[in-house]
């Protein structure tokens, strides 16, 4: 099978993705979700006039001449209306919040306001018009009203809007299920001594990470040997816990021990495609098994993440109902890059803010076992295949990882 172009392997990857099936879950568990359905208002917000300051409901002629003296018949008070009715030359002590009394049309606030016989009379000493600080019933919204449409992310304010229209559940698009395995006869599991020929199993946490800030559910299925009865025992774990994404990691590619991509056939998987033209991260592999979808993931440590942030991010995003646009940016080269081959280079790089814009520092040690290059770099410079040799200055892209 030919090397299939970074591009069309994402196109094939999200080829059929819908989000996955609604479910209700209370407001208070719903941040960072994604509405499946929109959100009609309850109620009307304010329910009622209501007083944006803290003074005094008048009528606005009472006050058209200053200073005017009214007489004050009584108080409304957030939770607590006046529920007589404001007469000529009388004015009703109000709160932010209150019901704006009968009668009443306009608000005069407390700071032009001055206090006569103790309170129970007050002078005017601003006019002012029909209609201030009184924000009318369904100012926000009206009963019935769309507040929030399917498809929107739940961000603080729309989680305090949907409060606001009386909603104390949501329907929201289902958490993906992804399933983590590990494959490798030199892997232990952090915290133990490798033997003399083993390393330690690292893969799974960033994997799992990355997934899991972009909103799946992750079930780690540990460490499985190169041994295909027990991978295609791991499969059968991941489908019987009905995975919506099976991440396998290493074994993919043509060694004599890389048996995933044997099993899965074995197995029934319905492969898209095997092997794309980047690095790093040549041995990739798509497909469908049964109700679920795999992504076999290369080995390399540097390999698997990045390959994560291409293809496994826009998935699982995909699945959640969310839209996905990477990071692109354009930046300038610190320093000459050598040609590429056919394959699309993604080159680990720091990038600063320079005084052009956007500088990208190519690290010179590419080697994609090595995290401690990674974890340095914010961003991976796009080397398009067959692209000719550039000088620093040159214009390049990069995709921020962070
Ligand atoms: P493979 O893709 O299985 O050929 O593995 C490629 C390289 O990645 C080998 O050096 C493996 O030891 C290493 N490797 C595979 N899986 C992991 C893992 N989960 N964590 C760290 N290194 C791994
Ligand atoms: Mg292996």
């Amino acid at each position: 099978m030919a090397l299939l172009p970074v591009d069309e392997a994402l196109e094939r990857i999200l080829e059929g993705v819908e989000p996955l099936a609604a479910e209700k879950i209370p407001l208070d568990a719903a941040a960072g979700r994604i509405l499946a359905a929109p959100v009609e208002a309850r109620c009307t917000q304010p329910p009622f006039d209501a007083s944006a300051m803290d003074g005094y409901a008048v009528r606005a002629t009472d006050v058209a001449a200053v200073p005017a003296e009214l007489a004050v018949i009584g108080e409304s008070a957030a939770g607590r209306r006046f529920s007589g009715t404001v007469g000529h030359g009388e004015a009703v002590r109000i709160f932010t919040g209150a019901p704006v009394p009968s009668g009443a049309d306009t608000i005069l606030i407390q700071e032009n306001a001055r206090l006569v016989a103790e309170g129970r009379r007050i002078e005017a000493v601003e006019t002012v018009a029909e209609g201030c600080h009184i924000r009318r019933a369904g100012l926000d919204f009206f009963d019935g009203a769309t507040v929030l449409d399917a498809g929107r992310l739940l961000d603080p304010p729309a989680l305090s809007l949907a409060a606001a229209a009386g909603h104390p559940e949501l329907a929201v698009v289902g958490r993906p299920l992804v399933a983590i395995i590990a494959t490798g006869d030199e892997l232990v599991p952090p915290g133990t001594t490798p033997g003399p020929d083993q390393i330690v199993a690292s893969n799974s946490f960033g994997i799992a990470a990355l997934a899991g800030q972009d909103g799946a559910d992750i079930l780690n299925l540990g460490i499985v040997p190169d041994d295909r009865a027990m991978i295609a025992d791991a499969l059968s774990r991941a489908l019987s816990a009905d995975a919506d994404l099976i991440v396998t990691l290493g074994g993919v590619s043509v060694g004599a021990h890389d048996l995933v991509r044997e099993v899965l056939t074995a197995q029934g998987m319905e492969l898209a495609f095997w092997r794309i033209a980047m690095r790093p991260g040549k041995p990739l592999i798509f497909g469908r098994l049964q109700g679920s979808r795999v992504l076999g993931l290369p080995g390399n440590p540097v390999s698997s993440l990045v390959c994560a942030h291409l293809f496994l991010r826009p998935l699982i995003a995909g699945l959640c109902g969310r839209s996905f646009a990477p990071d692109l940016r354009a930046a300038e080269l610190a320093a000459p890059m050598k040609a590429n081959d056919e394959r699309r280079d993604y080159v680990r790089a720091r990038v600063e803010n320079g005084p052009r814009g956007l500088v990208a520092t190519p690290f010179t040690v590419q080697d994609s076992s090595m995290l401690t290059t990674l974890a340095d770099a914010n961003a991976l410079i796009l080397r398009e295949p067959g692209a000719r040799a550039s000088e620093a200055g040159e214009p390049c892209q990069v995709l921020m990882l962070r």
